[in-house]
């Protein structure tokens, strides 16, 4: 064997994986065919966060009058926002390569192909194959943007994440189809740049996976900002028959909540309506490796149907997110070295979309805790009652908890407001944990922090909230 452990693909499935074999002391190679780091540092979490923090700069700037600030004119400078985004993209990249060095890990540049369960072969730029066998196999090749055959990308006027990170100039108007976090934030980002935004989402509220008060919460703030937001609604067809280079924009076609056909007009149409496994081309079929729903199958510790062969991150079930890709990395390669690893619990994955305000949550919604059966106590903190919050100038959003009424214990968490994403890994840990409600309530919170009101919330749904003017449990 010329390798223990053989990887393809260098995301945060992948390159999590290599560092962790090589820790617990396994020859380990590792196969990237584009840039190190996957999509979450290239083109995914990294590079979005970076241009949704030029746009909090602009507003900042925008409303420095309200901190008794003067600043003449703030103006975006579209080229250098992109080209800061690509840097910290470049950047965090090569920090992955680095890591991988460090670590002793092999790297091949090409694409990988499975050609039995301990064998991969490699193409490189060139057309050259080299073969390398290894005793463990792990597939970590990640998603691209899903295609709409009602809207097929063209990359330049109807596109996906991807060509919306490196767009050349700022369009006038754009129509972003979902409402996911990436649309989201995509559609909050150009908002905030000047471009006029129609976002629109098949489902009753935008990010339809998160609880209902926060979902409406965001729209409210997205229409604030000036979007125009078409729920209930689905884009039927996209018609760029027409000259863009005589000014002429997208015609799309939108059946609306009546069920009634409406004509939309933008420049760009950006397809953000969910991601694809890359699971062709990468010899599942010739080894008879089960897929199921697009997903690769895979049992609790990510071993396939074929012995030796693993499958991690945005190609398996599960929510497609960089960290649950790394607790599953950590999680396979443990078990392969046969250490007690615990298996990733997809209750407790959290979720966060960085919009402005930020949305983050973890475990049951209000109505599928309902639905599941619980008895619920729901507890609430509105950032309005947040001294630090007030001392911000960020007091929309809330905290709210759901507890198991029976044991106390968390069953989910819903925050919307000014950095809320950075709160949320204490009640990732209380949920995980089972600590209770008393506990989380008892547990003294620095003041003044945004943070207060985690435990506000959660003595509120006991009706003890000390800062709240009407406890309404
Ligand atoms: C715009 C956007 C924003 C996002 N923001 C967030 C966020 O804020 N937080 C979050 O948690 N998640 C976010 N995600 C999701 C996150 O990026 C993915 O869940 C994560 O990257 C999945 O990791 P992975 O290792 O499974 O795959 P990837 O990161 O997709 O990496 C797979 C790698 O495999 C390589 N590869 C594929 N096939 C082959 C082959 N045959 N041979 C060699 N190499 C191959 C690819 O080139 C790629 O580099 C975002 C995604 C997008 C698109």
């Amino acid at each position: 064997m010329n390798f223990d452990v053989l990887i393809i693909g260098s995301g945060p499935g992948g390159y999590v994986a290599a560092i962790r074999a090589a820790q617990l002391g396994m020859n380990t190679a590792l196969i990237e065919k584009d840039e190190l780091g996957g999509v979450c540092l290239n083109w995914g979490c990294i590079p979005t966060k970076s241009l949704l923090k030029s746009a909090q700069v602009l507003d900042y700037a925008r409303h420095a009058d309200a901190y008794g600030i003067k600043i003449a004119e703030a103006v975006p400078d579209f080229q250098a926002i992109i080209a800061r985004s690509r840097e910290v993209a470049n950047k965090m990249s090569k920090g992955v390569h680095y890591l991988l060095q460090k670590n002793n890990i092999t790297v091949f540049h090409g694409q990988g192909k499975l050609m039995d369960s301990q064998q991969v072969e490699i193409t490189d730029a060139d057309g050259n194959k080299r073969t390398y066998s290894a005793s463990h196999i792990i597939l970590a090749t990640g998603a691209h943007s899903r295609q709409l055959p009602t809207m097929p990308q063209d990359g330049k006027r109807i596109i996906g994440y991807r060509q919306a990170l490196t767009l050349e100039h700022l369009p006038k108007s754009m129509l972003v189809v979902g409402s996911g976090a990436i649309g989201s934030e995509l559609a909050w980002f150009y908002n905030s740049m000047g471009t006029q935004i129609t976002l629109v989402e098949f489902m009753p509220t935008i990010v339809p996976l998160e609880d209902e008060d926060i979902a409406k919460q965001l729209g409210r703030s997205f229409k604030k900002a000036g979007m125009t937001i078409l729920t209930n609604s689905s884009v039927e067809s996209v018609d760029s028959s027409a000259d863009v280079n005589g000014g002429n924009l997208l015609k799309v076609s939108v059946k609306n909540k009546k069920g009634e056909l409406e004509t939309h007009e933008a420049e760009i149409v950006l397809s953000a309506v969910g991601i694809e496994p890359n699971i062709t081309g990468i010899g599942l079929e010739e080894l008879g490796i089960v897929t199921e729903n697009g997903h690769i199958k895979v049992d609790e510790y990510y071993r396939t149907n074929v012995v030796g062969v693993y499958a991690i991150g945005d190609i398996v079930a599960g929510q497609s997110l960089a960290h649950a890709a790394s607790a599953e990395a950590i999680c396979c390669i443990e078990k392969i070295a046969g250490l007690t690893t615990t298996t990733v619990d997809y209750g407790c994955v959290p979720a966060c979309t960085y919009t402005s305000p930020e949305v983050g949550s973890v475990g049951l919604s209000e109505a599928k805790a309902s639905e599941a059966g619980y008895e619920l106590k729901v507890g609430k903190f509105p950032f309005t009652a947040s001294g630090k919050a007030s001392a911000a100038g960020a007091n929309d959003g809330f905290v709210k908890l759901i507890f198991n009424a029976k044991d106390d214990t968390l069953l989910g968490a819903h925050l919307i407001g000014d950095n809320v994403t950075e709160m949320l890994a204490e009640l990732v840990l209380a949920k995980k944990e089972k600590i209770s409600a008393r506990t989380l309530m008892k547990t003294i919170h620095p003041h003044p922090t945004m943070n207060e009101a985690v435990m506000e919330a959660a003595a509120d749904a006991y009706g003890e909230a000390i800062h709240l003017l009407n406890n309404h449990s």
